[in-house]
């Protein structure tokens, strides 16, 4: 290590997304010399698979419901968002020329005449302005004793080890990895006994074992306006049916109680609510209407807008022969079962849970196995739903390990 009483310290940080980045920006702001160590040839991929989708950068509602989407973390998200809130993201990205929105459910935007590459380039420039020298093509390897980082220039093949003043680690994710977060350094942290708990899939589809006949005739097909439940957890929004499953926000949502089920039974048995606004009384006065000779089909279509691909749907998971009761129908018709197999691979999930587990890191995200090395983003074990919370938890712990690294370089000149 470098001695970290030098007062240009060379700070590394591993990783350019998003929690890298602000990470680097922040370092450079409090005065310190940084370099960006990214192994692939430019940064921020994923950040611009995120805006390819939507991307929603953080979201409006109230801190403690939003800590509250880190489920079990809540409480140490309280504090991260606390130190850099939804707010304070909006402003960041108003100081880079980007103007942003509140969208629906809460949701934050940028502008729609601002592209994700405009947003990138403007922080990239910020970066630049500040000093922050960017490496990319530059893998981290490894840890060399006690104070080094192995670091390899992907160009040349040439491996260098490098002794800076503090480390932050900002390596993302296991999906999508093409975009870099490959997950491979979970062997490097193995290496000097950190505990990685291993990677899931988060926010990603579900399988469900359709028939041949119903992946032919409903293909992709939206179900607007439903409510989808796992067990207690109930989530309402638009479900999409895909020749292998089901996908869309109720499903990402409850990712970790689907995750949760299977681990218990080979399925997880999802109830699936397509008139979530309608009372079942009303429901059922509904139902109570049809004249006899008109059909199901057309009847559920006209009266309850269930037109195709309902009909399917019910034959495909409900029973053989539709209840002719209405009141049974109706318990049909809000609690239908969706028998899910698993979940889709971990490459194609927006994102991962596990990682370092948080046994392994300080208060302020320092590896207690390693002093002066800290962990930001999504490498950490935590999980929450789409709508913002996952970049914003990647730009709170981003801040906040930068944070750390300050207070304890202030530390260790103090006492040196
Ligand atoms: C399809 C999709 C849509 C998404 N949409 C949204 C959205 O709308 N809103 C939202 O909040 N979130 C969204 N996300 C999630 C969000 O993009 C990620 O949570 C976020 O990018 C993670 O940031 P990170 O900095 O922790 O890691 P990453 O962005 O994964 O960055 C990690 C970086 O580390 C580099 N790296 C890895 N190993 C090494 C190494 N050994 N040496 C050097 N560099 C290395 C990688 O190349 C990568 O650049 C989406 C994700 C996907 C896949």
């Amino acid at each position: 290590m470098q001695n970290p009483s030098d007062s240009d310290a060379l700070i590394a940080v591993i990783g350019g997304g998003p929690a890298g980045l602000l990470a680097a920006q922040r370092l450079a702001e409090a005065g310190h010399r940084v370099v960006v160590y990214e192994a692939q040839a430019t940064v921020g991929r994923k950040f611009l698979v995120a805006g390819h989708g939507g991307f929603n950068l953080t979201n409006a509602e109230p801190l403690p419901d939003f800590a509250a989407r880190y489920a079990s973390h809540s409480r140490r998200f309280q504090q991260l968002l606390g130190h850099f809130s939804p707010a304070d993201l909006r402003q960041w990205t108003t100081d880079l020329g980007i103007a942003t929105y509140v969208g629906t459910s809460g949701r934050v935007f940028p502008m729609a005449e601002h592209k994700p590459a405009q947003l990138l380039r403007a922080w990239v420039a910020r970066l630049g302005q500040l000093g922050v020298e960017i490496r990319t093509r530059h893998r981290w390897l490894g840890f060399a004793g006690a104070t080094g980082l192995r670091i390899q220039d992907e160009t040349t093949g040439d491996e260098i080890t490098i002794h800076p003043a503090a480390t932050v680690l900002a390596l993302g994710g296991a999906s999508w990895s093409k975009t870099g977060s490959d997950g491979r350094w979970t062997t490097a942290l193995a290496q000097i006994g950190v505990q990685c708990i291993p990677f899931q899939p988060s926010n990603c589809g579900a399988e469900i074992a359709w028939s041949a006949f119903f992946r032919e005739k409903v293909q992709r097909t939206p179900l607007k306006n439903i409510a989808l439940s796992c067990g207690p957890h109930t989530v309402r929004g638009e479900l999409m049916l895909t020749e292998y499953g089901i996908e869309g926000t109720p499903v990402y949502a409850l990712t970790p109680f689907i995750r949760e089920a299977l681990g218990q039974s080979p399925t997880a048995q999802l109830l699936l609510n397509l008139k979530p606004d309608l009372a079942p009384a009303a429901l059922q006065e509904r139902l109570a209407q049809r004249r006899s000779g008109t059909s199901w089909a057309s009847f559920l279509a006209s009266t309850l807008r269930l037109g195709p691909p309902i009909p399917t749907l019910l034959r495909e998971v409900g029973p053989p022969a539709l209840p002719p009761e209405p009141t049974e129908l109706g318990h049909l018709l809000t609690h239908l079962p969706l028998p899910v197999s698993g979940l889709r691979p971990l490459e194609e999930a927006i994102s991962t849970a596990g990682g370092v587990a948080w046994s392994e890191v300080d208060e302020h995200l320092m590896l207690q196995r390693r002093p002066g090395t800290f962990v930001a983003g999504e490498m950490l074990d935590w999980e929450a739903p789409t709508g913002g919370y996952l970049l914003q938890g990647c730009f709170s712990t981003g801040a906040w390990a930068a944070h750390g690294v300050t207070r304890w370089l202030q530390d260790y000149r103090n006492t040196a």
